[in-house]
């Protein structure tokens, strides 16, 4: 049962907010792929931007530093040679004279100091506190006594004479004539040391470390390293350890921390020394910040993107729905559109399998008229009463409905059985009409009607319900004009024509290839003296297929006019017609002129004419023998097409004649335009009864409006005496009918001419 559902009115159209989504996503996602290019950008700048300015300070801090060494080495060189200067060391002679010199000045030694040596040429050092130790071996020593320097710088050492870990300053010792005669040395702590370094002032997180010999710190902000080296932990950076950066002296290179953080190092060489000085700075600590930033952007676009992809997840999922109830409502009605009630009604069959439905398609008598003379408005309201009965009746029956196109109605409901459904059938279509009624427009309604009834093999064939509303669609386009007649029933003669004339289609060309088709010859008689005036020619089909057999034009010319084939057709019977003619005069036979017909599809005038007349030609006969029947045509355009048609055919010496005449929406004022030379009047002008009062006028009217128009007129199917007496009485020119004569085989008709001449 379908819900109706409230919509209130649709003022903006599905594309409409389509086009507003898609601008929508379309400058978001514009704005904030700007925002997030412009925010990585600007991050990445400040990255490289820091990044050159931590490596400029570093070099800067570094070289600082190295200067600061150099000169607290210079500081320390100028103490030791003052303490001894200032003391006349430098004059004593003898080595007992130097120890006690040594035991009686050493508490006057700077503090820094952690102890002063000297030691002779040969490597022997007198000490503080008297020890005498022997330093030949060491650099300090060496280098002096070498003559490679006067002072030097070296370490760290333990102290053979203190045990502390320190470093040694040494100078040379020269008599006044310059020789060199003995090492004077002091050592620092390196504790000391780290007291002094402490006071430098580091910046930007950089750590500062001194390394001498042997690549041993003798400056570290680790104390633990003191003394001793350092060797990464790390495969990929072993071979930047200290002893490599106490021997590269300068530049930067990257290694890890003892805390195994990737750490940046910058060396500078201490000068006049062989010492070597450097900052560490941890790069990832420095870029925490830039991290954090970038993290944080990373979030905003991440979370950004995750929301628009819901918006537009919610979005499509709103989309789809209206989507949805859009193509399942009908807008005007609230039915169900056609294809939701195809499918629910298929459902509704598949769940249902050996129930009995009836199935019903409906719509209004010249809907289309309505339209045209009330406004769509008027004929939405009956659609809209229309809607409401159905809907009513469905609710109550447990049906379903929906809404085709225009005016087309459906209708699906289980029935016990189709009598008591016939009965009832009535009181339902007067309760749909009723709902119409007061709006008092010329709306009536008409229904196809098939059912599917499982103890009938012909109502269930395992039939999808396109299969029904085809049946159903069919039954209703039996429906003639007679208002009286509200509903046809789909029954197996329908289901036969539709299989037969499927059958038709399917040997319509080779029929024609093997000249199936022939043409019999009607007469036509001049009232006044009932002789022979002409004769029409009528197609007719012989079917080598037994299923179709002998066919007359009802049966078939119906179809070749719905798929076109009437064209090809109508040239092949004027050929015929043409051939006949030729024949007859050859063989010396009396002929009388022929008209053929023209169908309707053939829509391009100089076309027709052209072909027309290509075949003509072929046969050598005078035009006046040929006359062409043309039908009403509904538009004004096809009016036109009607005047051009007989123009034309009237410049080639052929006569025209408008053919049943009054049957259709003909208009006198067509008539009027088209320059026709017969009326042909329909035959159903006789077919009515009560031919006596009446329509007797009707048809002295119109015989009179022919004469007054300068037509000749003719009367198709007279039948029986009294009606050619009537129209003899009236001045028709002509007739044609069984009363003369049936439609004639060719050999018939030349004898009847010979006869009737
Ligand atoms: P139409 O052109 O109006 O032809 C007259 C029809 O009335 C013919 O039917 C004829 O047999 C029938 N008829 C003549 N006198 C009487 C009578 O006294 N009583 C009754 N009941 N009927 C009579 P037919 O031959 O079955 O043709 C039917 C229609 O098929 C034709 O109507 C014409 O529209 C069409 N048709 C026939 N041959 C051709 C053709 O070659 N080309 C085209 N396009 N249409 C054709
Ligand atoms: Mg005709
Ligand atoms: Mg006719």
């Amino acid at each position: 049962m379908p819900k109706p559902y409230n919509y209130g009115p649709h003022h903006k159209t599905l594309t409409r907010r389509m086009a507003k989504y898609l601008c929508f996503f379309v400058s978001g996602i514009i704005i904030i792929g700007f925002l997030t290019s412009v925010a990585v950008y600007s991050v990445n700048l400040m990255r490289k931007y820091t990044e050159q300015s931590i490596r400029h300070s570093s070099e800067m801090l570094v070289h600082e530093y190295g200067l600061v060494s150099k000169y607290l080495y210079e500081e320390t060189c100028s103490e030791l040679k003052q303490f001894s200067k200032n003391r006349q060391f430098a004059g004593l002679k003898t080595h007992a004279q130097r120890v006690e010199w040594f035991n009686s000045h050493l508490n006057q030694k700077p503090d820094f100091f952690c102890n002063i040596g000297y030691a002779t040429l040969t490597g022997d050092a007198i000490a503080a506190n008297n020890v005498i130790i022997d330093v030949s071996d060491r650099p300090y020593f060496t280098e002096i006594v070498s003559g490679n320097k006067i002072e030097t710088i070296h370490g760290p050492y333990i102290c053979r004479a203190t045990g502390e870990t320190v470093i040694v300053v040494s100078q040379g010792v020269y008599d006044l004539g310059g020789t060199l005669q003995g090492v004077m040395f002091c050592s620092v702590k390196l504790s000391t040391l780290a007291m002094l370094t402490e006071k430098l002032d580091i910046k930007n997180d950089g750590r500062f470390f001194i390394i001498g010999d042997d690549g041993k710190f003798i400056c570290h902000y680790d104390q633990r390293y003191l003394g001793q080296t350092y060797v990464p932990s790390s495969e990929k950076y072993k071979a930047f350890n200290s002893q490599y950066f106490f021997e590269a002296r300068r530049g930067v290179f990257e290694t890890i921390s003892s805390e195994d953080r990737i750490i940046q190092v910058y060396l500078e060489a201490i000068e006049k020394t062989p010492f070597t000085c450097g900052i560490t700075v941890d790069t990832a600590r420095v870029f925490a910040t830039f991290n954090q930033f970038r993290t944080l952007i990373i979030s905003v676009v991440f979370i950004t993107v995750m929301l628009i992809c819901l918006l537009t997840y919610i979005s499509t999922l709103f989309l789809n729905m209206t989507t949805l109830r859009e193509g399942y409502y009908d807008q005007l009605t609230n039915l169900w559109t056609r294809p939701k009630f195809e499918k629910e009604a298929q459902n509704m069959l598949d769940r249902n399998k050996g129930a009995r439905f009836v199935l019903m398609e409906m719509d209004f008598r010249g809907f289309k008229f309505l339209n045209q003379s009330f406004g769509s408005e008027e004929a939405n309201k009956v659609l809209v009463e229309y809607s409401k009965a159905i809907l009513t009746y469905c609710k109550k029956m447990g049906a379903l409905c929906g809404r085709g196109y225009a005016d087309h109605f459906y209708l699906i409901s289980k029935i016990d059985s189709v009598n008591t459904f016939l009965e009832d059938l009535d009181d339902v279509v007067q309760e749909f009409e009723d709902a119409i009624s007061p709006l008092e427009l010329p709306a009536h309604p008409k229904y196809g009607i098939t059912f599917v009834l499982p103890e009938r093999t012909f109502y269930n064939d395992n039939k999808t319900i396109q299969d029904l509303i085809g049946e159903a669609s069919y039954a209703k386009g039996t429906i003639k004009e007679n208002i009286l007649q509200v509903y046809a029933i789909y029954s197996s003669l329908m289901a036969e024509t539709i299989e037969r004339e499927q059958r038709i289609e399917r040997h319509m060309e080779k029929a024609l290839d093997r000249g199936e088709f022939y043409v019999m010859y009607q007469p036509k008689i001049s009232l006044t003296d009932d002789k022979i005036q002409g004769a029409e020619a009528l197609v007719r089909w012989n079917s080598s297929n037994p299923k179709l057999g002998e066919l007359s034009p009802g049966d078939f010319v119906p179809v070749f006019e719905r798929n076109g084939f009437i064209v090809q057709l109508d040239f092949e019977v004027y050929e015929m017609v043409f051939k006949f003619l030729r024949e007859q005069i050859n063989l010396g036979n009396p002929v009388v002129p022929i008209s053929v017909n023209m169908s309707r599809n053939h829509s391009n005038p100089d076309k027709f004419v052209r072909e027309f007349v290509r075949r003509f030609n072929k046969y050598d006969l005078p035009p006046n023998l040929i006359e062409i029947e043309i039908l009403e045509r509904a538009s004004e355009g096809d009016a036109y097409n009607l005047i051009r048609v007989t123009e034309k055919l009237h410049q080639y010496g052929f006569s025209v004649a408008m053919d049943d005449f009054g049957s259709g929406q003909s208009s006198l004022n067509m008539l009027n335009e088209v320059p026709i030379d017969v009326l042909k009047f329909d035959q159903n002008f006789l077919r009515r009864e009560n031919t006596k009062t009446g329509h007797q006028k009707m048809i002295t009217t119109l015989i009179e409006l022919g004469k007054q128009l300068n037509k000749k007129t003719l009367f198709e199917g007279v039948e029986t005496e009294e009606q050619r007496d009537m129209l003899k009485e009236l001045n028709c020119d002509q007739v044609q009918g069984y009363f003369y004569s049936k439609p004639l085989y060719e050999k018939d008709f030349v004898e009847f001419v010979k006869q009737h001449r």
